[in-house]
Formats: structure tokens, sequence, C-alpha cells
């Protein structure tokens, strides 16, 4: 099998495995006096500790959700409900992920003004261009930190340091999802009060992720109930799926900048085979950009006829346009991707575990439907 749809979801690790197996033994409610909830607590401690170290925070700044797409949400509504109506204005990106753009849609219909930042005509987002959209109405910057569908990396620290310099109290979130133990990510070097983190794109189990809330900046929660993660994040702790990401991530923080040669050699292995095709061409090849996802448009095929070719010779890489089950995300067209490359587009992404010959068996078997599929 050659699994190239790492940034839809990554195969679990032995050790993330190992993780959740440790936590569904240690069976105890978390908030139990007893030893049972004790020993449970110290698991949920040990992977709330690994996650902090590797962003370099404090762990009472790490909050377990169900999720990326629950931390952004509680980050998002939580500024919203935590400024009043003080303030209206939020600023964010046009190609955000849906965990981000969705919540932004209703704060708009919930009266918000919502600031959308494109990418300019070669495809680049400016730390300017989202710094300079602040104004003194503003009381929320979101802006993810590597795009899903092409691998852009946006300039978000210099953004966010641009726009604490001008308005301190100006709340600031990234999505981190696709960044997160690919690239060095660190509170400091990002200067985000809110980070959302996914443990599925990490080697880790579904289910599970969570939220950086900056020390000393109080949001109101998303869920309420029984008080747990500091009231932050109510309902029993999931301590196997929690105990996954811990290990997951206790796993992958040791080697991050020499997987990310690796990960450069495969792009360039990639780039070169694309090239001696000669019928593909690379939809986003800016400077700024993660090499573990690249957006790629095959001529003349249509992605997803493409896809289950692919899937029938046990390649599997996903259609770049499609957000969920074929329906267009809109991103690659604000990406300035060619409206003819739109329907050809395939994303190939890495993981840890991708090797030269994953790269080699899909250019064999991209131009195996070359020929076959160009008569039909
Ligand atoms: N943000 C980005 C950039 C993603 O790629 C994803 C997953 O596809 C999410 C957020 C949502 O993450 P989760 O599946 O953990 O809710």
């Amino acid at each position: 099998m050659i699994y190239l749809d790492n940034a839809a979801t990554t195969r679990p690790s032995d050790a993330a495995k190992a993780g959740v197996m440790k936590g569904l033994d240690v069976f105890g409610n978390p908030s139990s006096l007893h030893r049972c909830g004790v020993d449970a607590e110290l698991l949920v401690s040990d992977a709330r500790n690994a996650i902090a170290e590797s962003l370099g925070c404090s762990p009472d700044e790490i909050f377990f959700t169900s999720g990326a797409t629950e931390s952004s949400n509680t980050a998002i509504f939580g500024a919203f409900k935590s400024q009043g109506k003080r303030k209206h204005r939020v600023v964010t990106t046009t190609v955000e992920h849906p965990a981000t753009a969705r919540p932004m849609d209703e704060l708009e219909r919930l009266g918000c003004e919502v600031v959308r930042i494109s990418p300019d005509e070669n495809g680049m987002i400016s730390a300017e261009g989202i710094a300079n959209a602040v104004n003194e109405d503003t009381f929320l910057v979101s802006a993810m930190l590597v795009n899903n569908e092409t691998g852009a990396v946006l300039p978000v620290a210099k953004a966010f340091a641009a726009i604490h310099r001008r308005f301190p109290k100006v709340i600031t979130h990234c999505d981190c999802v696709q960044g997160y133990m690919k690239l060095p990510v660190k509170v400091k070097t990002l200067g985000a009060d809110l980070i959302s983190l996914s443990a599925h794109k990490i080697c880790g189990p579904k289910g599970i992720g969570a939220l950086y809330i900056r020390k000393g900046l109080h949001l109101p929660a998303l869920l309420l109930g029984g008080g747990q993660e500091k009231a932050m994040r109510s309902g029993t702790e999931s301590v196997p799926l929690i105990c996954g990401f811990g290990e997951a991530v206790k796993q992958l923080s040791a080697d991050i900048p020499a997987r990310l040669e690796k990960a450069k050699k495969l792009e360039a292995l990639l780039l070169e085979k694309c090239a001696e095709n000669g019928g593909i061409s690379v939809n986003y090849q800016g400077a700024e950009k993660s090499p573990y996802v690249t957006s790629i448009a095959v001529e003349g095929l249509k992605s997803e006829v493409l896809l289950h070719y692919l899937e029938k010779r046990d390649i599997f890489v996903s259609s770049g346009s499609a957000c969920s089950k074929g329906k267009k995300s809109g991103v690659l067209a604000e990406f300035k991707i060619p409206v003819r490359n739109m329907d050809s587009t395939l994303r190939i992404s890495f993981s840890p575990e991708t090797t030269e010959e994953d790269i080699i068996g899909l250019m064999e078997g991209i131009a195996a439907a070359q020929q076959e599929l160009a008569h039909i």
C-alpha cells in the first residue's frame, strides 16, 4: 500500500496505539479521588506535559478537546463572547480550513464584520496584509500556519507580532494542525494567544486535540458541565485518546528538523518526477511552503477518476479540491490556481513513514493512468 493522504489523516504509530491501550487499562475517572482516578489523572498529566514541552509552554496552558475543530470553535466563539459587544471586527484569511471558516461565517451572522484576507496574484498572503486589516474595533485575528490543500505557509508569526505591537489586546488564534510536529512550532516564536492542534494528523488517534490558551487570557467555555479541564472543557477526559496523543507527540518531537529535511528531499523527488512526466503541473510552489503537502494537476484527467484508478493499484491520495466528500472548498481558487487545473488536482501529503519508493510508485501509477485513461 502507498498511502499519501496524510493531510487527511495519518496511520497511528505503534507508540500511539500502545498509549491508547495503556489509557484503556487505566480505566479510572481522572476526577475520582481514589487511586484508580489518580492513576488516570497521572496519564493525562503526562500527555499534557509532553504537548506543553513540545510547544514550549506551561502544561496549564494546554486544554484537551475532541480535535482541532472543537479547539478552533472554542477559540473563535470564546473570543467573541469574551469581548461582549465592545468590538465587532474580526480578521481572518480566505484559505482557512472549514473548522475556522464556518465559525467565522457564524460570527458574521451574529453581526460581526469579518475581514477575509486573500492571497495575492502569486498565491501569497503577506503579514502586512493581515496586520493592516486590524483596527481599534478588532477583537480577534485567526490565521492558519500551513494550508491543508497547498502546503502554503502563512507568515503568521510576523503578522501576529505586528498586530500585538499596535494592538496588544487583540486575541490571535492559529490553526497549527498541518504545521505541528512538521515545522518547529513554538508558542514564543508564533506569538499566538490560542493554538489549535489535532492528534490524528501526527500519527495519533482520531477524536482528540488540544487548544493552547495563553496564561492570563480568559475565555468562556464552549461546553459546560462537570468542570473538567479547569472548566474550559467539561466532560470526562478521554484518557485513552489523550494518552495516545501524548505518546505520538513524545515520539515525534525529538527529530522535527531531521524529518523536515527528509520531507524536503521527498518533495524535491516528487517535483522532479512531475517535471519529467511532462503532463503534470504543480499548483503551488511558493517560497514559503511545507514540503509535507503538494498540490499537483494531471492534465486531461479528472481528479476523482484518477484517485479511484490509483486506489485500484493500492495508492491513496486526495483529490485536491475536495473538502468533504467531493464538495469543492474554493481554497484552490483563492490560491489563484488556474481553472483548468481545478478539476484535475491531486493532493499528495507525506508522513514520517513516506519513502522514495512511495513517490516512485505514485508516479508510475499516474503514468499508467495517463496511458490508459487518456483514450476514454
Ligand atoms: N485545520 C486543518 C488545517 C485541518 O487540516 C483539519 C483536518 O482536516 C482541521 C483543522 C480539523 O481537525 P480535526 O479533524 O481534528 O477536527
